[in-house]
């Protein structure tokens, strides 16, 4: 039995360099006290009449098990090897390196934010990321707030309040995490008025729903799922033209919103916001992490005398964004207004990657665990693989792709994943059968050299 007064003491852990490695991670206080838990634990147990005989080495697995999972609870970076784009999970798209210096240069001092520096005196934070949005859709104003439900919540507020809104059945959605369109719509003070059947809706039947109390005729975008076979729908330009007809306004929620025509990168047509305003559409709502590519925040585009009104809406206060979204949107938006610089925008270049490409990168990651200590503890083969886009985008639709996967002797593909999901960072895959698949899709390039070591350091642990 090991006595109490040989419970080694604190600091014989916390300088020791695997422990020591957690400080930069997560502060030497935190660290200390994790330590300090591992050891409490200890006395506690010896007190209790444990006769188990812990040497160091099972104090510092316990630590460092402890520390990991400090670590994990916060936030800390993921190698995507799911093949999913824009993973919900993984905070959707990765953001281009130039919307990482604009945030970076701009949150770190004082900007102009709401200050028209030629005039001197106040002004608006909108104005310059307004003017690119409009250049890129076509419409007359736009206006961004932090996602796109709270761009559905701020339109429905503004103009549904005790009011009507009108839509089809087939489009009444919920898009996860609880955020379901009649919810929505009863929160906002506005009424549902469902029309059509769940496959079929015919303008007339928006027609028929009609009354002086109809605010809105309500498009949704199905972005993450598909009505097929015997269906039928009102196109954009049709809803916007009988709205127009009958003084109510047409709103569609686009959610995943294209800016650019998706399928010079292999993807079905998506419909862009240029297209959507085009339609005739009075405003229609995007997200900006979805497949435009940028940071997490919501546009608002359309006619400028709704803008003008939704703009007094006192609800704005609390939906608005910070600098650093700005800046990291306009950034991004000034990618797409050089279309050759497009492929700065990590989603477009993880789209670009041909499957040949992705499966030389496999080649080279399996050659170099092969070659590494003790490879032969991991199987490692290229393979074929789909990926998605994800982020409640293009439902069904797979690219191929192409990535690893690793078998483990004497370990279940689960506890591989674990292991990897433990690290720092933490690398994600997806098990299929006997093995952890990585989709090499989602994996940026720079961060192949990443999981080859932590490949390797799993042979040799
Ligand atoms: C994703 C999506 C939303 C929500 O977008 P967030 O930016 O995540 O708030 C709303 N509507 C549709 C149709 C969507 O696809």
């Amino acid at each position: 039995m090991t006595p109490l007064r040989e419970v080694p003491p604190v600091h014989r852990f916390t300088t020791d360099p695997s422990v020591a490695r957690y400080d930069a991670l997560l502060g030497h206080s935190v660290v200390r006290s994790q330590v300090q838990a591992v050891l409490d634990e200890m006395r506690a147990s010896l007190r209790a009449g444990s006769t188990s005989q812990l040497s160091l080495d099972d104090l510092r697995r316990a630590m460092l098990a402890r520390l990991a999972a400090a670590q994990a609870a916060g936030l800390v970076r993921v190698i995507n090897g799911t093949g999913v784009l824009l993973h919900t999970n993984f905070g959707r798209a990765p953001l281009a390196p130039a919307a990482l210096a604009a945030a970076s240069q701009l949150g770190a001092g004082y900007t102009n934010l709401e200050y028209d520096l030629v005039a001197g005196k106040r002004g608006s934070r909108y104005e310059r990321v307004s003017a690119q949005l409009c250049e890129l859709s076509g419409a007359q104003a736009t206006f961004v707030v932090n996602n796109c439900a709270a761009a559905v919540l701020l339109v429905l507020d503004t103009f549904a309040r005790d009011r009507e809104v009108v839509v089809s059945r087939g489009q009444l959605i919920e898009i996860g995490g609880g955020f379901r369109l009649p919810d929505v719509l009863r929160k906002s003070g506005a009424k549902l008025v469902e029309v059509g059947t769940t496959n079929k809706t015919y303008a007339l039947d928006y027609r028929n729903a009609w009354t002086p109390q109809t605010a809105l005729f309500m498009r949704t975008h199905p972005s993450n799922y598909r009505v097929e076979g015997f269906t039928a729908e009102v196109d954009a330009a049709t809803l916007a033209a009988l709205a127009k007809e009958l003084s109510v306004i047409s709103f569609e929620d686009l959610g995943s919103g294209a800016l650019v025509d998706l399928t010079p990168f292999g993807l079905p047509h998506e419909p862009t916001l240029r297209e959507q305003i085009g339609a005739g559409l009075d405003l229609v709502a995007i997200s900006g992490d979805k497949l435009l590519g940028g940071p997490q925040c919501g546009v608002i585009a359309g006619r400028a005398d709704l803008l003008d009104t939704i703009k007094r809406n006192p609800l704005l206060r609390a939906l608005r964004v910070d600098k650093t979204t700005l800046a990291a949107l306009s950034a991004t938006l000034a990618l797409y207004l050089e279309p050759d610089k497009l492929e700065e925008i990590p989603l477009f270049a993880m789209l670009k990657a041909t499957v040949s490409e992705l499966r030389a990168r496999a080649e080279r990651i399996r050659e170099a665990i092969e070659n590494g200590p003790k490879g032969p503890l991991l199987q490692v083969r290229v393979c074929d693989t789909e990926s998605t886009t994800g982020g409640g985008t293009l439902p069904l639709h797979c690219i191929p792709s192409a990535g690893i996967a690793i078998g483990a002797r004497e370990l279940k593909p689960d506890g591989l994943a674990e292991y990897l999901r433990r690290g720092s960072p933490a690398i994600v895959g997806r098990v299929e059968e006997t093995e952890l698949c990585i989709d090499l899709r989602t994996v940026q390039p720079g961060e192949d050299q990443e999981l080859i070591l932590a490949l390797t350091r799993f042979s040799q642990h």
